[in-house]
């Protein structure tokens, strides 16, 4: 859907009305079936735009990961799903796009109640972003094949890719069904079984398509849904039976996988982690108008709830009074408001819990950098909302070196394209980064010299295309989402070698 046509329809409805009728599915999905954890317990969801609970949510405990596991490696073994012909598999995933499209006003109403982003952006971006995802990889189920080895004439050397078995999904609640989407997309097209563990805050669109994808025709056992804290994840990925964990969220969190991955039976391990990417605003950027305005988006799109946030701003010190008025004035833009508002640019923060921290943050940025506005909280009495803080700092301070996760821009000055480079890649992370020249030779430069996985030249987080791969350098993770290069992941590559007479 494009971005006006869910503008149009997002304001064509009544979505307090429709919240207000919504019935809100809190129950696992195993084996083909939703069911309550084998414990009984749940935990609650909490709309942080009102801080009102949603649901009740099975809370997945060491039974329910057994059973998942279990569910999944039987479905995997008897080949009720790898074994289908891949035009078969496409169709199925194909219709799972289709009902995924079907029901977006619905899973957009889900995402937003349950994360508080703006309901034009889960229409638009999430929900629209999901179905383009397994529709992309459906696509390339019957499309690619192995090859033939160039052998002596008396071999046939076959290399081909094998699914690696039952995948476990772990996923964070910034995007929460794009994200699960990036995952089991590429996993269920290479004939994977799946078991996706959504963030316990935000877990309601990734309970509900479970059932959509079973009504596609998707086989029981092939897609689980297992909703829980950290506890559920960690038992993913200790658990001997999975066969790959395929993890998005905190660095601190991926490293424990790869650790619970190596003491238990070193299942594939992929990590799409935190970032601090640097937007390097250069003194012949080509308009500035444009390049604050971008640099608003890329810093406060989903509250700043974004891996690939540029939240480190570094701007060359001629062009620094003209760029700040511009991002002053950009950052209007994302006044917050009430998430169920079509007109609305900024929700509500996530949870409590985030919300204390993003503000710990700007308490900290008051003490050790130059505060240039923003950061207050609004509408407080009602839910969790933050205005957009802009602060001048240092390359070294807190603000300037921590991922936050929230709506805070850090406003580095540079003076020299060497200096540029050097505060930009210095820091642990190595997810985006975006310059902005008008000069093509330092374009280039700049891009190669920037260790980053996606390098944005005259604009910032351009690139929903499912063609290009995403993911990060140094702690920011390993592999890619997107792209045929996710597909890989998911896979064992086997050489097969036959002796002619
Ligand atoms: P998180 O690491 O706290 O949680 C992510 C998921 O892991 C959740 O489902 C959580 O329940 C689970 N989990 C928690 N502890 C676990 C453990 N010990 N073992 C296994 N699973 C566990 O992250 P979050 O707060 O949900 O998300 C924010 C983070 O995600 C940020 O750092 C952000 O940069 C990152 N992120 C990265 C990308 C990317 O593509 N690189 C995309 C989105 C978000």
């Amino acid at each position: 859907m494009s971005e006006l046509i869910a503008k149009k329809t997002a304001e064509a409805i009544n979505w307090h009305a429709r919240a207000l009728a919504l019935s809100v599915e809190g129950r696992a999905f195993i084996g083909g079936e939703y069911c309550s954890s084998a414990s009984g317990q749940t935990f609650a969801t909490i709309n942080p735009a009102t801080r009102q609970a949603l649901a009740e949510v099975a809370d997945c405990g060491e039974l329910d990961v057994n059973r998942a596991v279990m569910a999944a490696r039987a479905a995997f073994d008897d080949g009720r799903w790898a074994d289908l012909a891949p035009v078969v598999r496409k169709t199925i995933m194909l219709r799972f796009a289709a009902l995924i499209r079907e029901h977006s006003e619905e899973l957009a109403l889900l995402e937003t109640l349950d994360t508080g982003k703006p309901i034009s952006d889960s229409l638009a971006v999430d929900i629209a972003g999901s179905a383009y995802c397994i529709q992309w990889y459906a696509e390339v189920i019957d499309k690619v094949g192995g090859e033939v080895a160039p052998l002596a004439s008396n071999l046939v050397g076959m290399v081909t890719r094998e699914p690696l078995g039952v995948v476990a999904a772990v996923v964070p609640w910034n995007f929460p069904l794009l994200m699960a989407s990036w995952k089991i997309a590429p996993a269920l097209a290479a004939g994977n079984s799946v078991i996706l563990k959504p963030s316990e805050k935000s877990p309601l669109t990734a309970i509900r398509i479970a059932a959509l994808a079973q009504a596609a025709g998707l086989p029981d056992g092939v897609l689980q849904v297992l909703p829980g804290a950290g506890a559920t994840g960690r038992m993913l990925a200790e658990h001997p039976d999975v066969d790959c964990i395929a993890f998005t969220g905190s660095t601190a969190v991926g490293k424990c996988i790869m650790q619970a991955a190596a003491q238990s039976n070193l299942k594939r391990v992929w990590l799409e982690l935190g970032g601090k990417s640097p937007n390097i605003i250069l003194a012949d950027c080509p308009d500035i108008a444009g390049a604050a305005s971008a640099a608003a988006g890329g810093v406060f799109y989903n509250q700043g709830e974004m891996c690939s946030a540029g939240s480190r701003v570094l701007v060359q010190r001629e062009i620094y009074p003209q760029f700040i008025a511009a991002l002053q004035a950009a950052a209007m833009a994302y006044t917050p408001g009430d998430p169920l508002d079509p007109a609305t640019r900024m929700g509500a923060i996530v949870d409590q819990i985030q919300y204390d921290k993003v503000l710990a943050y700007i308490a900290a940025g008051k003490v050790e950098a130059e505060h240039l506005g923003g950061g207050d909280v609004v509408m407080g009495e009602t839910g969790l909302f933050i205005t957009p803080a802009i602060f001048n700092t240092a390359a070294n301070t807190t603000i300037a070196r921590e991922e936050i996760f929230g709506p805070v821009c850090s406003v580095i000055v540079f003076d020299t394209f060497d200096e540029a480079i050097q505060i930009a890649n210095n820091s642990e992370y190595g997810l985006a980064a975006a310059v902005w020249t008008s000069n093509l030779t330092t374009a280039h430069t700049m891009a190669k010299k920037l260790r980053a996985g996606t390098v944005w030249i005259n604009c910032y987080d351009e690139g929903g295309d499912m063609n290009l791969p995403f993911g990060g350098y140094k702690q920011s993770g390993n592999g890619r989402d997107k792209s045929l290069h996710a597909l890989e992941k998911y896979t064992e590559l086997k050489s097969t070698l036959i002796k002619l007479s």
